[in-house]
């Protein structure tokens, strides 16, 4: 890997094009400093890695594996700690367990981790008690707190990004191979919700299953390796494109081009334009993609999208993510998928049940329904279902604490209880019984 490339090979063209949804930095001298140290950093993750995730996400994309991607809507500075990080990925790797007992298939398990500190927001500017400021964009940017100064951008804290990623998948790195994920833990992680949480004997018939399919290897002795490391990648949003450029670097062995700020790395909804600077920047890098679609998308933006993105049809080069809202997804996604599947493209669908269900409860908290979100699966499992194409995934923002953001779930979160543990950055996760409940319904939509 040779340090920064946009000299030589270049991922430069973007700077051209206009990016939506850039901090503006009072300070570009700052700025421009900040830039050229992280050049000079090392990679966080490896380009044969990312190689690897598209070849997983190629099986995704042919029917024969499925997606579990999913963390924070936004991780925070002040989040970077080991029991946060283990509870997150204690929650992936137990949703994991069931699906992949359930769908019979591999389960490739990509966090929104070590990296997704950047928001886009609806509106750029906040106004409280008639004082108005910068919209919080992220601690990759600015501050929460609503003061001037902690609005304002700044450089330093892409550095503190940069750190924050690094610490958080040196240790994500130890769990996933260092015995913490053997799959005989996660089950009995599994057993034990099963057995404690209040709609847990529905999943009794399913966990006891799985216990006998891992007694039964056992009885034969059977031991892989796999039962006691996972292969765990890190994906984040690719929204502030000084930063993905300032760690995009060739790689020594192909000559080509990766973001090496983590594996996958999506473009959201708010900023695929055609025409600007993101899909730009994304069509010069070889790592897997992501990309969001939600409501509005046509059939042909989509097929642009993938004469772009994915111009050699590569399955696991191109991932796209669609996020409808559950009172959508019949009406919306059977045409982008009949159409796309008729250009002979092998993208992976994958279904986000989260940001098409967003709604503003009476006590001003922003907040999901778990039943929303459940409904946006089933649709997208139905639509598949009905078109013989394959739902390759799920992407959900969730996290390993007991929060009280998303109202319902077995569990269940009354709007009246919303405040109590209210934590998120930006917008409301699952908690870690919503997400064993989503993991273990949508079992049962495979098996139907
Ligand atoms: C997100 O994933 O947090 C997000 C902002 O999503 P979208 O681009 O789909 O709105
Ligand atoms: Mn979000």
């Amino acid at each position: 890997m040779t340090v920064n490339a946009e000299s030589s090979i270049s991922v430069a063209g973007w700077r051209d094009l206009p990016a939506a949804q850039q901090p503006d930095y009072p300070d570009q001298d700052a700025l421009r400093g900040v830039i050229e140290d992280l050049q000079g950093y090392p990679p966080l993750v490896f380009a044969g890695e990312c190689d690897q995730l598209r070849e997983r996400l190629g099986a995704v994309a042919r029917g024969e594996a499925f997606l579990l991607q999913g963390g924070d809507c936004a991780e925070a500075f002040d989040q970077v700690g080991a029991d946060q990080i283990r509870a997150k990925l204690k929650t992936l790797l137990q949703m994991s367990a069931v699906l992949t007992y359930a769908a019979s298939v591999p389960v490739v398990k990509v966090g929104r981790i070590a990296g997704q500190y950047s928001k886009p927001r609806s509106k750029p500017v906040e106004t409280r008690d008639g004082v108005t400021l910068p919209s919080y964009r992220g601690d990759s940017v600015n501050g929460p707190e609503f003061t001037a100064e902690a609005r304002t951008p700044d450089p330093e804290r892409l550095r503190r990004m940069y750190h924050a990623s690094a610490a958080t998948l040196n240790l994500v790195r130890g769990f996933t191979t260092g015995g913490y994920a053997d799959l005989r833990q996660v089950h009995a992680w599994n057993q034990d919700f099963v057995r404690t949480s209040a709609s847990g004997q529905r999943y009794e018939v399913l966990a006891r299953e799985i216990d006998r399919a891992l007694s039964f290897m056992q009885a034969c002795g059977a031991d892989p390796a796999e039962f006691h490391s996972v292969e765990f990648y890190a994906s984040h949003e690719a929204l502030l494109l000084d930063y993905e450029a300032a760690l995009t670097r060739v790689d020594s062995r192909s000559g080509k081009l990766y973001d090496v700020s983590g594996h996958m790395v999506w473009v959201g909804e708010r900023t695929r334009q055609l025409d600007g600077a993101h899909i730009e920047f994304v069509s010069g890098i070889r790592n897997p993609l992501g990309v969001k679609l939600g409501p509005s998308t046509t059939v042909e933006e989509a097929l642009t999208l993938i004469d772009r993105l994915d111009p050699e049809r590569e399955p696991g080069r191109l991932t796209f993510i669609t996020r409808m809202g559950a009172d959508r997804i019949r009406d919306r996604l059977p045409d982008l998928v009949e159409k796309v599947t008729a250009s002979g493209a092998q993208v992976a669908w994958v279904c986000d049940p989260m940001h098409g269900n967003t709604f503003e409860a009476a006590s001003g908290h922003k907040t999901r329904r778990f039943d929303d979100v459940l409904d946006e699966v089933k649709g997208f499992f139905e639509v598949h279902h009905g078109l013989g194409t394959h739902p390759g995934g799920i992407h959900v923002e969730l996290t390993g604490d007991d929060v009280t953001e998303c109202v319902g779930g077995g569990n269940e979160i009354f709007v009246d209880d919303l405040h109590q543990r209210y934590e998120t950055a930006c917008d409301p996760r699952l908690n870690r019984s919503q997400s064993l409940d989503l993991a273990f319904l949508v079992a049962e939509m495979y098996r139907a």
